[in-house]
């Protein structure tokens, strides 16, 4: 079975979201279910400079844009590379200028991504005719449109959704100049709210539609979840599934982690100390390890709810602590800040993006707070999982499908794995902080929590397989 992947991003070479992590870590753990991937990516300047071996294949026309698309290599991942310098050949972040907009010509830089993967879908390069075209966000949801419309060779075709929020919208105008009939800009077509809309035109034309997890498929199937998108969702529920992401278990493995102060496993949870003493001395906490550590790493944004952290910090428990390390909106970047300069010692704020601090938080905190509003999936709970941080979710999407909650029940027969709460308010989140302060008194039932949340599957093993099956039930056998 071969399969073209087809992404704007990928972990490690250029990574701006939790999709980058999606499409890097796929491809090995398919190999295992018998699944040959090639990933089409944008040829941005990190990832010409990362590929260890490239050769010209193809000379491309992209919309009057000149390119070559490469096959290619870096380190284990099969590439086809769209090198073309008037598209990708820019510094700074791939989807936006230094003024912080969108770059101006984005519909064409990632029409040019869908228009490829159609060729290469439609059976192109002979070395590699894929059964499947696999179409990550809007960036690359027009490969099913251009094979619709193209009217050649059909593989199957899926389309994953990993955050709904990001839709790709353009003027109309630029269904011509995509290289679109004239009849596709259509309610039945490329049409979204008076928009030629990228993702529409994928949920549309895919055989399948999937996104991170089964209770976010639920969640932007249902009126009021999804942004504008619930109504064609509904009406292409049999064909909308949940997949849950995997974490890369290698990169996260509190075993052997060098990013750790003490590595330590499941047996060996007292070294977890060491780990706390680091996170509190970094961010300038107490050195204190009978405190209820509660850690947040996150973009500070809405989505991830962090407003409402920000309104109950003066609820935390007594004795308990809070460190957080997050980047994003200023206001809350603000927010955080002055309560850590309010209270020194108790609330300890690193802002920025930190790799090393995020796995250091992980090893260290007793608790991970994710107060998301929406959540497709979320990674770092998984992580937490894996560190034995105990996650404090709210029930919503990836979180609500990850997390076995400590009710009573739970408890009593051991399986529960951190702690749920509902609705997304400051009230709920006070509560649950507090029951999470009251378990943390009993010592045995914490450990065994976090001995339980160790445990949990978070590797791409179960997740490859859904997607091996998925693939199968989409290859065209005319
Ligand atoms: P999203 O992709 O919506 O930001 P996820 O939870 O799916 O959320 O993935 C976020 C990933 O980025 C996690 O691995 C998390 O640890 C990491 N991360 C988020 N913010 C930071 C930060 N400020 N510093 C370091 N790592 C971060």
């Amino acid at each position: 079975m071969k399969v073209l992947a087809v992404a704007s991003e990928i972990y490690p070479l250029v990574k701006t979201g939790g999709l980058a992590d999606v499409v890097g870590a796929l491809p090995a753990a398919l190999a295992a279910e018998g699944v040959e991937t090639r990933t089409l990516v944008p040829g941005y300047p990190a990832v010409l400079a990362a590929l260890d071996a490239s050769e010209a294949i193809l000379a491309l026309d992209l919309f009057g844009r000149p390119g070559q698309l490469r096959a290619a290599r870096a380190g284990a991942l099969e590439l086809f590379v769209i090198d073309a310098p008037d598209l990708y050949g820019r510094g700074g972040n791939i989807y936006s200028g230094p003024d912080g907009w969108d770059w101006p010509d984005n519909a064409f830089r990632f029409a040019a991504l869908g228009q490829v993967a159609a060729r290469i879908g439609a059976g192109e390069i002979a070395g590699f005719v894929p059964d499947v075209v696999h179409a990550h966000d809007w960036q690359a949801a027009l490969a099913p449109a251009y094979l619709h419309y193209g009217g050649g060779r059909r593989p199957g075709t899926v389309v994953t959704i990993h955050n709904l929020a990001f839709q790709g919208q353009f003027p109309p105008s630029l269904v011509g100049p995509l290289g679109f009939p004239p009849a596709a800009y259509a309610m039945d077509g490329l049409e979204y709210y008076g928009s030629l809309g990228f993702l529409k035109a994928g949920l549309r034309f895919a055989d399948r539609i999937t996104t991170v997890s089964p209770t976010y498929a639920r969640e932007i199937a249902a009126p009021g979840g999804g942004m504008g998108f619930d109504g064609l969702l509904r009406s292409r529920r049999a064909d909308l599934s949940g997949i849950l992401n995997g974490l890369d278990t290698e990169v996260w493995n509190p075993a052997t982690d060098r990013r750790l102060a003490a590595t330590y496993d499941a047996t060996r949870l007292p070294l977890r100390h060491l780990n706390k003493q680091e996170v509190q001395r970094r961010l300038g906490l107490r050195q204190n390890s009978f405190a209820l550590l509660f850690g947040v790493v996150t973009r500070l944004t809405w989505q991830k709810g962090m407003d409402l952290l920000a309104q109950m910090l003066d609820a935390l428990p007594d004795g308990s602590q809070l460190a957080l390390l997050g980047a994003g909106e200023p206001a809350l970047e603000q927010a955080f800040a002055a309560a850590a300069a309010a209270r020194p010692g108790e609330i300890g704020v690193h802002l920025g993006y930190d790799e090393t601090l995020a796995h250091l938080m992980q090893g260290g905190c007793d608790a991970l707070l994710v107060p998301s509003r929406f959540e497709p999936c979320g990674l770092t709970q998984l992580c937490a999982l894996r560190y034995g941080a105990i996650p404090v979710v709210a029930r919503v999407g990836g979180l609500a499908d990850t997390v076995i909650d400590a009710n009573p029940m739970a408890l009593a027969a051991n399986v529960a794995t951190g702690l749920q709460f509902a609705p997304n308010d400051p009230g709920a989140l006070r509560y649950a902080v507090a029951r999470a302060a009251e378990l943390f008194r009993e010592r045995s039932a914490w450990s065994a929590m976090q001995r339980n949340a160790m445990a949990a599957s978070v590797g791409w093993q179960a997740p490859a397989a859904r997607y091996a099956e998925l693939y199968r039930s989409v290859v065209r056998r005319d």
